[in-house]
């Protein structure tokens, strides 16, 4: 049985008074009122204050990014024990936009992912085509090649995928239910054939312009176990309006 495990990428949004605010109004909609996994990665720079707020409460958190060293002449960078030390449980690795933007290969993916897994964190593994490759037809190809780099080497536990087509990141366009089903199944049979039988407890979750509107709908999907979210997890009513997704 999958546990939901619902998680909110801030990015780069957000002061430390921003953030009060949205704790304030957030816990008390969502306190023992979900079962699901309630994840939230705010900047590296509220990381500290996130970790006292959050204290007796259950969310985790998460980071949104990583660096593969331990520690030394890196400037700029985090490792991964820095995080587990400011109370990080999960950290987000390969978001489309540090592939886009930063230069990301599959390659430093992993690396990423074997350290932080070293230091004893959980991974959320985002995946995803561009809408060039889905016109192509080459979704199922490039989400393969994702897989076999990203997680070579790396063992299924704490491991959470995140399948985020990248034409519906930001975009207001979401995956259908039909196209999200799709690609979370593929998914999970090539999870199958790396790790086995363990492969259908690891959690799949969709990113993409999720909403309150579309959640419902989503979490529908036999082999959608969960969501991230950037937009729409930035006002407290609306995530925990997606924390608390109806379950058909
Ligand atoms: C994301 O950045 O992971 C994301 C899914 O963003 P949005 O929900 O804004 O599309």
């Amino acid at each position: 049985m999958r546990k939901p495990f619902i998680a909110a990428n801030w990015k780069m949004n957000k002061t430390l008074s921003e953030m009060k605010d949205f704790f304030t109004v957030f816990i008390p909609l969502t306190v023992n009122k979900s079962n699901a996994d309630i994840v939230i990665a705010p900047p590296f720079t509220l990381l500290n204050p996130a970790s006292e707020i959050i204290k007796g409460t259950k969310i985790i958190l998460a980071a949104q990014d990583v660096f593969y060293e331990e520690k030394g002449a890196y400037t700029g960078e985090i490792s991964p024990l820095m995080l587990v030390d400011t109370g990080c449980q999960y950290v987000i690795i390969g978001h489309s936009e540090r592939r886009q933007y930063f230069g990301e290969t599959d390659e430093i993916v992993n690396k990423k992912i074997i350290a932080s897994k070293k230091a004893g964190l959980g991974i959320i593994f985002c995946i995803g085509e561009s809408l060039q490759e889905r016109e192509a037809g080459r979704t199922f190809e490039v989400l393969q090649k994702e897989i076999q780099k990203g997680l070579n080497e790396i063992e299924p536990s704490k491991l959470v995928i995140a399948y985020e087509p990248i034409w519906a990141i930001g975009t207001g366009k979401t995956a259908t239910t039909e196209q999200a089903q799709e690609a979370h199944s593929f998914i999970r049979k090539q999870l199958i054939k790396l790790y086995g039988n363990i492969a259908s407890e690891l959690c799949i979750i969709y990113g993409g312009s999720v909403t309150p509107e579309n959640i419902d709908s989503l979490m529908a999907c036999e082999d959608v176990d969960g969501v991230l979210v950037g937009g729409a997890s930035l006002k407290p009513e609306s995530f925990a309006r997606i924390v608390d997704f109806k379950q058909s």
